[in-house]
Formats: C-alpha cells, sequence, structure tokens
C-alpha cells in the first residue's frame, strides 16, 4: 500500500461550469444544481445544470470531432496511446488535490480516494494506452479468388453515465476504453458527485486531446441522462449505476435509435465460507467485502453465507471486528469509511436496516444511524438472515453484514444463484473441489476463490443476469467500443 500523505481538507472547487469543445460554458436554461458535503449537508457550491439542449450541443461538439478527417480521425494510434498516457501523469501529479476533492464531494474515506481510486483510475489509462494500437481485425480465408478482412472501428459518438459510488474510477473506467478505441464521448457525472470528474475535464484539456472529443455535461439523470439515452446521433450507451434505470436506458435505446448498450449494474453477491477455512483470514476477507467504501459498491459480498459447523464461531468474529472499526470523518486517514453519500442513501439503508430487525434477523452489532449531522450510519452486523427477509435478498448499499447458515454443497448452489442479480461471488475453502465445484456452478460474471475485490485492469468485470450486460476492463471492453466491419473483394485472378 503507497504511503497516505495529509490530505487537503479543504479543496479549492476549480470547475463548475459545463466542458464541451475543450471550453467551459454555462447551461442553456441558466439553471444550477448544488452538490453538498455528506459529513454534514451542507452546499458545497453550485454547478451548471445540464439539460437536453446542452446534450444537444456537446453531441455536435462530439460528432464533429469524429468526422472523417478530423484531427482525432487521422491520429495515429500510438499517439492516441500518448495522450492516454499523459493524461495518467497527470492524474499522478494532481493525485493528492483530486482525491482530496473526491473525498470532499462523495464523503469516501480519503485512504480510499488516495490509494484505491487514484490509483486505480491512472493504471486504467495506462492500460487502455497500450492497446490502441493492437485493435486489430483478420484476414479470413474464403474462396481463394477473394480476400476477407475485418477492420474493427470505433463505434462513434458514445454516451457515458455514471454513479457516485466510484465517480472518477468510473469515469476512467468509461472514457479510458472509449477513447482507446477512437470514439468520442458524450458524459455525465452523477449529480452527487460532479466535481472530479469537471476537474479531469480540464485535464483531458490539458493533455492535449482535440476539442470535443471528451465532452462532459453535469445534471440530473432523468433530463440529461435520459437525453442521452434517447439521442439518435449518440451510437452507444454505457451506463452503472442501478437495474432500475439500466432498464430504463435500454428501452430508451432500443426506441430510438438501436444504440449499443452496456450496462454495469448491481448485485447481491454471495459470500460463502466452507467449513474447513481459516476463520481468523476469511472473517477479515468477508469484513473488507462488505464494508469496502461504506458498502456502496456493486460487487459487494451483501451475502455472508457460512457453513453450519462454523457459524457460530464465525458470527462472534466477524461481530468483534464490525465493532472494532475505524468510521467517521473520511478525512482522518485512520477512518476505514466515511458516510453515506447522501440523504436519500442514508435513508434507504436505515429503512433496510430497520426492516432486518422487524423481519426477525438477530442484530448482533450497533444498527443506528451515528452523530447529529451528515449521513453516517453504524458498521451494522445481523446473523440468522434469510432470503426470505428483505436484507437478503435487495441491494442494501450500506455497511450493513447480513450473515446466512448453510449446510452443504447442494443448497448453497441453489441458494447463492437464487436471485436475479449475477455480478460477483466468492468461496473460501481449503479444498479444490469444493472451489472448482462452486466456481462452475454459481451464475457471476466474477468469482473469487480465497480473496475478495482482487482485480486488475487487464481482468474483465461485468454481470449475468440483471446485474448487466457486456464486460468492462481489459481486451473484452474494446468489444463494446469497437464495430466489426467484414470486407470482401475480389482478386482479378481468373477461377
Ligand atoms: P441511479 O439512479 O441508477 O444513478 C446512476 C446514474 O444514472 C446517475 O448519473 C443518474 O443521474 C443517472 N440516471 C438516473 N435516472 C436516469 C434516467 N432516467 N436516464 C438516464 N440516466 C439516469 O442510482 P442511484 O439512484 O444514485 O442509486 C440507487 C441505487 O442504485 C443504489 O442504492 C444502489 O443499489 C444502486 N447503485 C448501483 C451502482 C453500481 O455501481 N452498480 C452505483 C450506484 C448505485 P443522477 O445524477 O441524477 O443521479
Ligand atoms: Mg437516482
Amino acid at each position: 500500500m503507497s504511503e497516505i500523505p495529509n490530505p487537503i481538507r479543504e479543496p479549492e472547487v476549480k470547475y463548475t461550469q459545463i466542458f464541451i469543445n475543450n471550453q467551459w460554458v454555462n447551461s442553456v436554461s441558466g439553471k444550477t444544481f448544488p452538490t453538498t458535503n455528506s459529513t454534514n449537508g451542507k452546499k458545497i457550491c453550485e454547478v451548471q445544470e445540464g439539460d437536453k439542449a446542452d446534450i444537444d450541443k456537446a453531441v455536435e461538439a462530439a460528432k464533429k470531432a469524429f468526422e472523417f478527417g478530423s484531427p482525432w480521425q487521422k491520429m495515429d494510434a500510438s499517439k492516441r496511446s500518448a495522450l492516454l498516457h499523459k493524461f495518467a501523469d497527470l492524474i499522478v501529479r494532481d493525485r493528492l488535490y483530486i482525491a482530496s476533492l473526491e473525498t470532499l464531494d462523495s464523503g469516501k474515506a480519503f485512504r480510499d480516494s488516495y490509494v484505491w481510486d487514484m490509483a486505480t483510475v491512472a493504471t486504467l489509462f495506462r492500460h487502455f494506452a497500450g492497446w490502441t494500437d493492437k485493435i486489430q481485425g483478420k484476414t479470413i480465408p474464403i474462396d481463394g479468388t477473394y480476400f476477407c478482412y475485418t477492420r474493427h472501428e470505433p463505434v462513434g459518438v458514445c454516451g457515458q453515465i455514471i454513479p457516485w459510488n466510484f465517480p472518477l474510477l468510473l469515469f476512467a473506467l468509461k472514457v479510458a476504453p472509449a477513447l482507446a478505441c477512437g470514439n468520442t464521448i458524450v458524459l455525465k457525472p452523477a449529480e452527487q458527485t460532479p466535481l472530479t470528474a469537471l476537474y479531469a475535464a480540464q485535464l483531458i484539456k490539458e493533455a492535449g486531446f482535440p476539442p470535443g472529443v471528451v465532452n462532459v455535461v453535469p445534471g440530473y439523470g432523468p433530463t440529461a441522462g435520459a437525453a442521452i439515452s434517447e439521442h439518435p446521433d449518440i451510437n452507444k450507451i454505457s451506463f452503472t449505476g442501478s437495474t432500475e434505470v439500466g432498464q430504463t436506458i435500454m428501452a430508451a435505446a432500443a426506441k430510438s435509435n438501436l444504440k449499443r448498450v452496456t450496462l454495469e449494474l448491481g448485485g447481491k453477491s454471495p459470500l460463502v465460507v466452507w467449513k474447513d477455512a481459516n476463520l481468523d483470514t476469511v472473517v477479515e476477507w468477508a469484513h473488507q467485502a462488505i464494508f469496502f467504501n461504506c458498502g456502496q459498491a456493486c460487487a459487494a459480498g451483501s451475502r455472508t453465507y457460512v457453513h453450519e459447523d462454523i457459524y457460530d464461531e464465525f458470527v462472534k468474529k466477524a461481530t468483534a471486528r464490525a465493532k472494532a472499526k475505524a468510521f467517521g470523518d473520511p478525512f482522518d486517514t485512520k477512518s476505514e469509511y466515511g458516510p453515506q453519500v447522501s440523504q436519500e442513501q442514508f435513508d434507504k439503508v436505515l429503512e433496510l436496516i430497520e426492516s432486518g430487525k422487524q423481519e426477525g434477523a438477530n442484530l448482533e452489532c450497533r444498527g443506528q444511524s451515528h452523530g447529529t449531522e451528515g449521513y453516517f450510519i453504524q458498521p451494522t452486523v445481523f446473523s440468522n438472515v434469510t432470503e426470505k427477509m428483505r436484507i437478503g435478498r435487495e441491494e442494501i448499499f450500506g455497511p450493513v453484514q447480513s450473515i446466512i447458515k448453510f449446510k452443504d454443497m447442494e443448497e448453497i448452489v441453489t441458494r447463492a444463484n437464487d436471485t436475479k442479480y449475477g455480478l460477483a461471488a466468492a468461496i473460501f475453502t481449503e479444498d479444490i473441489d469444493t472451489a472448482l465445484t462452486f466456481t462452475s456452478r454459481v451464475k457471476a460474471g466474477r468469482v473469487w476463490v480465497n480473496c475478495y475485490y482482487k482485480s486488475s485492469p487487464a481482468a474483465p468485470f461485468g454481470g449475468f443476469k440483471m446485474s448487466g450486460i457486456g464486460r468492462e476492463f481489459g481486451e473484452y471492453n474494446l468489444q463494446a467500443y469497437t464495430e466489426v466491419k467484414t470486407v470482401v473483394m475480389k482478386t482479378s485472378e481468373k477461377l
């Protein structure tokens, strides 16, 4: 882990406008919206509120930047790589400032913003910088008098809509692969956390990307977001967020122009503790799997299944771990987590905790809000949870561990898969056969064995079932941002 420096507690907010064509502009309507500090609910600043008219302007800019003969279209692939690397260099240069701004705007623990989010942003850009000149087609052997080959061409203007739980990391996960493939972008950050995406837009300009290649329009989902998903000149949409909004976006994409869709949605991921697992190690993994980022992670290990032979001991240790958790002021580098992002999320998580109490789960640890201001929630552990309870079934997106008892493989595979989601899963065991049986039968896009959250820019990630469509990260991600064109050419050779 890198050294964690002291954060900048009051980072200056430098950019609050809409970024189109490498320029900062106000919204067409003249409207603004506030972004707030989750530690006290107070306004940080007003941000220009983009709507359909602003999205139209951004799409025009992105179309122009993509046109045949434009600087971006003509650019050598290796030069695109250099620009992506340059952007990563600027993130590294400004890491302390951006990580501080991220913590201010989202409430996430500074140690996570600095160590995890910013490092991942830079490595994602470097990873995709490596792909720019390796996006290659094939020659296909057909009838010998014909020459057949494929070109992997950029899709065109890409709409990208992101949530608030990893604001700049998800900006990077959308922008880097799209640029590596030669596309242009209109991106809407979440209304709760627009500030780091706006700062990054300025770095896009500083890195030297031509005007119109990346456009960032802050605003609300049902207005600016919907204008992206319905836009007839956007060729592809990539979305991360709730399953419900994902369905709305896919319907709008289908109805407007069949734009290509990738969706990275919610989850209720099972983490299975087999009877032979090393208890002390696995308690920590299971704890981090749910409490990381305050539980606000799509892949959170939010159903902790523990074998009946070790169940009571596990509950005792997991509860002790949660009771010892350092949380609170997100700028305190000792805090493992800060507040929930918003009043809405705070209310949602507390309501689900209440439902757990009402529906008969055992509250082992805390289960309340914390402090007198802001959206802090205590680390909470429930045992004797079942999938009939809302906390055993719904995505909570908060610091709430739900521990469930099971007895054998057949049962655990059935129960793990008994959900509309299929994002992630994990099993902890010393037995190779147990691990292989579970990994082959569980329906999830990412399965961890004896670890959790381990990831790499090169390793694909995405969901089965209602957790999404398509894969992000790595080579698989390139498919989402390219169209395959097959060229069949007759040669002059006589048959
Ligand atoms: P959300 O509504 O799905 O928000 C995600 C993004 O979609 C935001 O940029 C949002 O805009 C935008 N959006 C909302 N409605 C839209 C629409 N009709 N058309 C186009 N874009 C639209 O998520 P949320 O309300 O913030 O959180 C609700 C729940 O979603 C959470 O409790 C959690 O369960 C889940 N979630 C999952 C992830 C994930 O990583 N998969 C991330 C966040 C939330 P605004 O800026 O106006 O919000
Ligand atoms: Mg929303």
